[in-house]
């Protein structure tokens, strides 16, 4: 049976949320800490004790850790009434890079680490970076991965560089993918390694100007120059990083989505209301077909995008991997929600490129949403292959 009611409870949350996000979240969005690399760390503290003295901090968490162990459908109804505001989620806890890190780390992380680390970034008390991405090696493709780890019997020591590691600037945990070489001691292959920030085996080279501005710190280039790391600081088993990275990309291209959706939703009442009370050849401009064309075109595509998300985390909540349907949901809903933010833009004229609305920055992060968590194309490559398969 396919049932699409809301449970009243959870409806109830997701309009507390929405409700936040408007009244205390919004007003910091002409914060001049929202900086050109994404919220300073001084903006997100500030952001996540508002949200913690509504008991709105990391609701996702599994509940041994403090959370309230969301199913996937329930993340969808909350992180889509967080993104309102790209900086809900911040507030929340529940942006990226720090949420799908901490979905990784319950999963896989021992006791140790999920105290050191888990804990107090579901406390909202410090963030973490994922570091896979090279300039020469892991990109679309992470088998290229070409950063090393070579272990001695005792320590590993990595060698290699990155780029586009969101939050490096001030992260104090840190998963870092290296290829284990060849050894007598441990299987080889991709690793996982879980380290704090502040070693000084990690440089941070310099944050990246780009298009987008709401993750905090920014995204950085980072080298390890002999970073030394004892064998507690391996994140699971070695030779196991893709199996890992997989189980937490999946759920983590969902949520990128679920946060987009609520942004585009926003982009979207905003143009509404433009198109109502802005006139042109003696009516409102929604009222030329043109127009109002441009406002359906949005609200079809908003509607798919949401039942696309809600059905692949429902196979995720009975137990499936939903690989497939999550690369689905990534390349549709983030090609969608881009046109959907080029149209408000256009709706709004000149203003739309503006920062008089915050529809300019929305769809400035919706560009980078087709890039992040795969590519469109690889997505689609994914997908082609398993249905030829
Ligand atoms: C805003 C943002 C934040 C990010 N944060 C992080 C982070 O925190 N940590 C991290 O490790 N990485 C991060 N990334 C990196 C991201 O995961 C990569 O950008 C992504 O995996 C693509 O890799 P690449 O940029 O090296 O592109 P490339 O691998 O160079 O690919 C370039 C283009 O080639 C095309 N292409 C590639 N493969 C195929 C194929 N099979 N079929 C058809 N076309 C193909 C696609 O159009 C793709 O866009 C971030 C990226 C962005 C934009």
């Amino acid at each position: 049976m396919i049932d699409f009611t809301l449970p009243a409870d959870l409806a109830a949350e997701r309009d507390r949320v929405r409700q936040f996000v408007i009244d205390k979240v919004i007003p910091f969005e002409k914060d001049p800490r929202l900086t050109s690399h994404g919220p300073t760390d001084e903006l997100r503290q500030e952001l996540v004790e508002l949200a913690r003295a509504e008991k709105l901090l990391t609701v996702q968490a599994p509940v041994e850790f403090g959370g309230r162990g969301l199913t996937h459908v329930e993340q969808a109804v909350i992180y889509e009434a967080a993104g309102w505001s790209t900086l809900g989620p911040v507030a929340m806890n529940c942006a990226a890079p720090d949420e799908g890190n901490m979905y990784l780390l319950g999963k896989i992380a021992n006791p140790e680490q999920i105290e050191r680390h888990l804990i107090p970034a579901i406390n909202g008390l410090q963030r973490t970076v994922f570091a896979m991405t090279e300039p020469d090696g892991a990109g679309s493709d992470p088998n290229q991965l070409a950063t090393e780890a070579v272990f001695d019997g005792e320590n590993f020591i990595i060698n290699g560089r990155k780029w586009l590691i969101t939050g490096a600037n001030g992260a104090k945990s840190w998963i870092i993918m290296a290829r284990v070489a060849p050894n007598p001691h441990v299987p080889e292959g991709p690793t996982l390694f879980l380290t704090d920030g502040d070693q000084p085996g990690i440089i941070i080279e310099r944050t990246m100007n780009t298009m987008d501005r709401n993750y905090v710190g920014g995204h950085g280039v980072v080298r390890f120059e002999n970073l030394t790391l004892p064998r507690a600081a391996l994140l699971g088993e070695t030779g196991q990083a893709l199996r890992y990275a997989q189980l937490r990309l999946a759920p983590a291209r969902l949520t990128h989505c679920m946060r987009w959706l609520g942004a585009a939703e926003r982009a979207q009442s905003i143009a509404v209301d433009y198109a109502k009370t802005r006139t042109a050849f003696g009516k409102p401009i929604g009222e030329h077909e043109g127009v109002s064309f441009m406002l359906a075109d949005n609200e079809i595509a908003l509607h798919q995008c949401r039942l696309t998300i809600w059905h692949a985390c429902w196979l995720m909540d009975q137990g499936e991997k939903a690989r497939h349907e999550s690369s689905i949901a990534k390349a549709f809903v983030s090609e969608e929600l881009f046109k959907v933010t080029d149209r408000c833009v256009q709706v709004l004229g000149g203003i739309g490129i503006s920062d008089e609305t915050v529809v300019e920055m929305i769809f400035r992060d919706m560009r980078a949403f087709r890039l992040y968590d795969g590519p469109t194309e690889v997505h689609k490559y994914a997908i082609g292959r398993q249905i030829l398969r």
